[in-house]
């Protein structure tokens, strides 16, 4: 809504548009008045409206042309005054000023024009029979009213109407000619309907009525108003009441009726309340509140959204089997004006048998939207109505700014939910059949996916310790010479090469020395096809002594042509070490990433102080009798380790929940 109203008033001398103005301040007729009214602010809190509003005067003995003209395109609303004993005051209406008020602002951006009929005192009749067809010719008129500044009559109505008109608009709401709301109008209050039908029922119940009165009008409505509301709907429209609640249709004509008994303001508010502005569209302010994201942070759904989004999918998931089909997403994303997701989101996240998309999924691509494009993550949120269904001030309530990651370094932990893991490896490596496999995808299902439907991204979540975490993954276009930033900033990254390939193990190696060698990022090889030949690689090292050399995990043997969904470990270790980037630190038996080894680390940063040293020396010297046995066989020694202490490390981790 406007910050201020100018009103400007216009028409032949001495038709009283300086005594109206005195009138208005004084509160009573001045017999004397100078030729032009100084402008006046009325400060806002003694108008209806509560805006500021000045009213500037036009005397035609004083000011040029020019000044004229500058004063009308500077004005919010100009009321035209003719005096209505004076015929020729009325005919200069419209041979005069509104054509030229019209030559002088823009066709798109008219300023509402209100007739004023001065001197009613004068009068018997009313100068209405003229004016009404002047109304029906112009649509620029709001509307006219007669008045006079001797009895002061009317006065404070002319300009509350001069107000209403700026800040209340009729014309974007209403078609005069046609007596109905303008398309427009109909399009925002369906979407406004939706939004506030919280089961999707198609009806407004009681409590979701009390719930919208409350939230555009800050009042409850009380339970003979509702009851008056619905008599009055049922009376005029079939279908308008439905099950003792509002139809759509009930619903618009409710608006229609508020706009044609000149109390569009009530429209209005409902429709600011729910992001609109003056043209009808949803404001840029509502969509894209200002939120502050610093470098070496990232963006996630708070907890709240989560339910919020949750409590979305219930109320379109209407045959409740936890997935929506095609059409449960359509009427999902109807209160959007555009479709949001197009068929690749069904293979970035996990779906049903069908194809369709989880819960799950659903909210992961949420998680996705949120991380990757915080904007767009807002826009569509403020589609949906968050703010105003869960009642906060803006969009940017819904997201959680994390930490700087620096600070998750040096703090050696994080509570951050949404890891970001980059893989890269050559072409026909296996990258995207990695990504697919997250959303329990064997190779048979992979084959069914349409080029043009694929993705670059897929996320799901995993579980480390107990707690969710996202994992998202994200296929880096192999290109040696040019690695953006972007391809290279995640929490961890994969290199893939395709074991029966003998050419591909060669692009990882090159690209760990040129990018990550030095990066404190953790990387881990994975040898994809495993169930292929493994071909001899064309490389000066075998990937294992490539990895034992720069310290890195033993390549990860990876397959996805299993007969059931491939498995989510590797996915899950992945996680551990987004999440744990500094358990760099050596394990006593020497793997880098055995599970004790991570686990120690958690024991380190967060949990040291809650447990027993004894304790947890019993287990060290356990896990170091281990590490030991077998001395020959280095790697051997190290994935024993793992998978012993993966239970062991589990049985700890439980332990100390308990003692905590
Ligand atoms: P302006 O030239 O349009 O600003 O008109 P003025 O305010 O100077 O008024 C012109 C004359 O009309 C003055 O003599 C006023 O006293 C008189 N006048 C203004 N308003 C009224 C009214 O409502 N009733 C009557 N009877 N006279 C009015
Ligand atoms: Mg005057």
């Amino acid at each position: 809504m406007r910050k201020d109203v100018r009103i400007l008033l216009v028409g032949e001398p001495k038709v009283g548009k300086t005594s109206l103005i005195m009138s208005l301040v004084s509160e009573e007729f001045p017999d004397d008045v100078p030729l032009r009214a100084e402008e006046i602010t009325i400060p806002a809190d003694v108008t209806p409206e509560r805006v500021p509003t000045h009213i500037v005067d036009y005397s035609e003995a004083e000011q040029s042309d020019e000044q004229l003209y500058q004063e009308i395109s500077k004005a919010n609303v100009i009321c035209i005054v003719y005096s209505v004993n004076n015929k020729k005051s009325i005919e200069k209406v419209t041979s005069h000023w509104i054509p030229l008020i019209n030559d002088r602002t823009d066709k798109d951006s008219r300023v509402p024009l209100i007739l004023v009929g001065n001197k009613s005192d004068l009068v018997e009749h009313s100068s209405m029979e003229t004016i009404l067809p002047i109304m029906n010719q112009y649509s620029d008129i709001e509307t006219c009213v007669e008045c006079s500044a001797k009895n002061l009559k009317n006065i404070s109505e002319l300009f509350y109407y001069a107000q209403k008109a700026v800040l209340h608009p009729t014309g974007p709401l209403y078609c005069p000619e046609e007596k109905e709301m303008k398309p427009s109008c109909i399009k925002a209050l369906t979407r406004i309907f939706k939004v506030s039908d919280l089961d999707n029922d198609g009806i407004l119940n009681d409590n979701e009525l009390n719930f919208f009165q409350r939230t555009c009008f800050n009042t409850p409505l009380a339970p003979q108003a509702l009851e008056d509301v619905k008599n009055v709907v049922r009376k005029n429209v079939t279908d308008g009441v439905k099950n003792n609640g509002l139809t759509l249709k009930g619903f618009l004509f409710l608006h229609t009726l508020f706009i044609q008994r000149g109390r569009h303001e009530t429209t209005w508010t409902v429709l600011r309340r729910f992001g609109y502005g003056d043209d009808l569209e949803l404001q840029q302010e509502y969509l894209f509140p200002l939120l502050k994201i610093p470098v070496d942070c990232t963006t996630e759904l708070s907890h709240n959204t989560y339910l919020f989004l949750q409590s979305v999918f219930d109320k379109h998931d209407k045959d409740r089997d936890c997935a929506l089909s095609p059409e449960e997403v359509k009427d999902l994303f109807k209160v959007f004006p555009y479709m949001p997701w197009g068929p690749d989101v069904n293979n970035t996240v996990c779906t049903n048998d069908q194809g369709w998309i989880t819960y799950q999924g659903y909210l992961s691509q949420w998680t996705l939207t949120t991380y990757l494009d915080v904007q767009r993550c807002l826009e569509y949120l403020g589609y949906l109505g968050y703010s105003i269904i869960c009642e906060q001030e803006s969009q940017a309530a819904a997201i959680t700014v994390t930490r700087n990651k620096r600070i998750d370094l040096q703090k050696k932990q994080t509570q951050r939910s949404v890891f970001r893991c980059n893989i890269l490896g050559a072409r026909g490596s296996g990258k995207t059949s990695f990504l697919q496999a997250f959303l329990g995808r064997n190779l048979q299902k992979q084959r069914k996916i349409r080029e043009d439907h694929k993705s670059f991204y897929s996320i799901n979540t995993t579980y480390v310790y107990g707690q969710e975490k996202y994992l998202l993954l994200h296929e880096v276009m192999p290109d040696m010479d040019f690695l953006s930033e972007a391809d290279l900033a995640c929490d961890v990254v994969c290199l893939v090469y395709d074991v029966n390939n003998p050419r591909s193990f060669e692009y990882c190696a090159k690209i760990y020395k040129q990018y990550f060698m030095d990066s404190k990022t953790p990387c881990m090889v994975i040898a994809s096809k495993s169930d292929l030949h493994e071909a001899r690689q064309h490389y000066s090292l075998t990937p294992l002594d490539f990895c034992r050399k720069h310290k890195l995990h033993p390549p990860q043997p990876w397959t996805c042509n299993t007969v059931d969904a491939p498995g989510k470990e590797l996915y899950t270790k992945l996680t551990t070490m987004a999440m744990y980037p500094h358990a760099k630190l050596r394990c006593m038996c020497s793997c880098n990433w055995c599970t004790f080894c991570i686990c120690q680390n958690i024991l380190r940063s967060q949990l040291l102080r809650t447990i027993k040293a004894k304790f947890y020396r019993v287990i060290l010297n356990r896990h170091m009798a281990q590490a030991n046995l077998k001395s020959s066989t280095f790697w051997l020694r190290a994935s024993v380790g793992a998978t012993v202490f993966a239970v062991l490390g589990f049985a700890m981790y439980r332990a100390i929940i308990k003692q905590r």
